[in-house]
């Protein structure tokens, strides 16, 4: 197969004439190929009017003729698509393996095992989905903060009230694995063309469902509002699991917990393992108008029907410091993102149609050793220090503090509502967002923010709102894994996901957890029994 690059089309034109435009840069007809697809689509709106940018897929007629088009490189190139295989252990497993944690990284290293028939046994602190959006949305209305079912704990793992973006740095072939699964059990198929893909938080939520579906029904078993409470070990290695339904018998253990399991990190460290300390960022959520957003980059073509809803990334380097927007939901909602009493996070979400008004990203700058101290506890114990003083300034109730961008940078500590109604659910109370935060921390975002604004016109609006403190962006510890996965300090545990450090994101998360299972596979077999 070819891939036909840099097709740059009007936005008025269809994808009918990005394929007549592939064929002919190709110098062929319809005749002499056995099919054409767009393979990708991207949105160029750099310079003036935005253009659409294609990659086409076009599979040839006659087999092994791609080579013939060498000369036309860089803009074709062949296309080998990456099948995904996975070797036999020889190692007989006496138990199934076990996998804590639910979330993109839990979810794929539970479905890659089960397909490898080990009937791995799931273990999830949180309810399943149709619970756990029912203790979401009573949280919501009432205040009353369900710690273990919440934004960030239960069926789907962190990433189920989200946007559902699907972007990832990292360049693993696997990608294409996690990809085509999720579009095995139901996720939009625009995710294999879009240069962004998401799918917002009403489509992933039946996805992650099906997943579930397809582990239980190779054998597998889910026990959810069961948490992981302890590890069993003797000699020096892993016998079994301490949960709070009981105890199992286990050899391997796939931790996949999340950023946010800070008791689960708490009972490693009385374990005897020693999880590290990691950079990660502070800041809030900044709220425009997406409309705003969208003539920002799009100019007089905003609004037009070919044009995805408006994204955007923005970054500033302060000295060592990096100020960036990250988690950008176009047209979603802030989020009430607390795991624990009386603190408040925020973060953001999005539906499928990214439909809401306004567009909604994380504000963060980061933070590192200097500003916690060099320990794993120190710096979760910096992260709960300015969820608490947020909830302290939202004057409780989870009402979370706000001000103006322009309050903010000028440090008034106002909120004046007008075109942009802050989404947060549990509603705003203006206050000074600055002196929540370390004083270098708030001038380098001050900074920060002044320098989006001639990056991104509009960014520091009058309207526009601040909403605090966003502190879970990233795993403020690291489980380090030597070169088989397993944990340094205790074989049999492999250390997965975001929460061990080794992943950001939904989709790096979940290849974390295909990439551990398949280390798990190629080395051990399941047991008869
Ligand atoms: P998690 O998803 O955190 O899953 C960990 C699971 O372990 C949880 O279900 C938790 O309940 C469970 N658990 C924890 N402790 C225990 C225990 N002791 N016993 C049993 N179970 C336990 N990323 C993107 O790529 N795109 C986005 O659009 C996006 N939006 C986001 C929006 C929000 C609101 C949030 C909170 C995050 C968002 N992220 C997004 C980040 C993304 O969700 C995470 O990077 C990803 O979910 C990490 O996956 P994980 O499996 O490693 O951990």
């Amino acid at each position: 197969m070819l891939l036909v690059k840099e097709i740059r089309l009007p936005l008025e034109c269809g994808q009918a004439q990005a394929v007549d435009a592939a064929l002919k840069r190709l110098h062929l007809t319809q005749g002499q190929i056995a099919g054409a697809e767009i393979y990708k689509i991207s949105v160029d709106a750099r310079r003036g009017r935005p253009v659409l940018v294609y990659t086409v897929a076009v599979e040839l007629g006659q087999k092994g003729a791609e080579r013939s088009f060498e000369g036309f490189a860089p803009s074709v190139s062949i296309l080998n698509k990456q099948t995904f295989s996975i070797g036999t252990g020889s190692t007989v497993l006496e138990h199934p393996p076990v996998v804590c944690g639910l979330g993109p990284a839990g979810l794929f290293a539970a479905l890659v095992l089960a397909r490898q028939g080990f009937r791995p046994v799931v273990l999830e602190r949180g309810p399943e989905m149709e619970r756990r959006m029912k203790q979401v949305l009573g949280f919501y209305e009432s205040g009353c903060l369900d710690e273990n079912a919440n934004i960030q704990f239960g069926e789907g793992g962190a990433g189920t009230f989200s946007d559902g973006k699907l972007t990832t740095r990292i360049h693993d072939p696997l990608c294409g694995f996690v990809m085509d699964t999720l579009l095995e059990h139901g996720a939009p198929r625009e995710i294999a063309v879009r240069q962004k893909p998401h799918i917002g938080t009403d489509r992933l939520r039946d996805v992650i469902v099906s997943i579930r579906n397809e582990i239980l029904s190779l054998g597998g078993q889910v026990f959810f509002d069961t948490a992981l409470t302890g590890l069993c070990v003797k000699n020096g290695v892993l016998t079994g699991v301490r949960t709070s339904s009981g105890e199992i018998p286990c050899e391997t253990l796939v931790l996949a917990v999340g950023h946010s399991a800070r008791d689960t990190f708490e009972m490693l460290f009385e374990t005897g393992l020693r999880p590290q300390a990691k950079p990660f960022s502070v800041g809030f959520r900044a709220e425009h108008l997406q409309s705003c957003i969208e003539e920002s980059l799009y100019h007089e073509a905003a609004g037009h029907p070919a044009l995805p809803r408006g994204e955007y990334q923005l970054s500033h380097h302060v000295g060592k410091r990096c100020v960036y927007t990250f988690c950008m939901c176009p047209g979603g909602q802030v989020v009430a993102a607390a795991s624990e009493k009386d603190r408040v996070v925020t973060n953001g979400m999005s539906f499928h149609a990214r439909d809401g008004k306004n567009a909604n990203a994380a504000v963060v700058v980061s933070v590192s050793d200097a500003d916690f101290g060099g320990d794993a506890r120190e710096a979760i114990a910096f992260q709960r220090a300015l969820e608490t003083r947020a909830f302290q300034a939202g004057g409780g109730g989870y009402t979370a503090p706000a001000e103006n961008v322009r309050s903010f940078l000028n440090g008034e500590g106002r909120l004046r509502i007008t075109s942009v109604q802050p989404t947060y659910p549990r509603g705003v109370h203006a206050a000074d967002l600055g002196a929540l935060l370390p004083d270098e921390l708030a001038s380098a975002l001050r900074t920060g923010l002044s320098a989006f604004e001639r990056k991104l016109r509009g960014y520091t609006a009058p309207e526009a709102v601040l909403t605090g403190l966003e502190t879970r962006t990233s795993s403020p510890v690291r489980l380090v894994r030597g070169e088989n996965m397993e944990s340094v300090d205790l074989p049999g545990l492999y250390p997965c996901g975001e929460g061990a450090g080794y992943a950001g994101g939904i989709v790096s998360a979940a290849v974390d957890g295909v990439r551990v299972a398949r280390t798990i596979a190629e080395y051990y077999r399941p047991s008869r029994a």
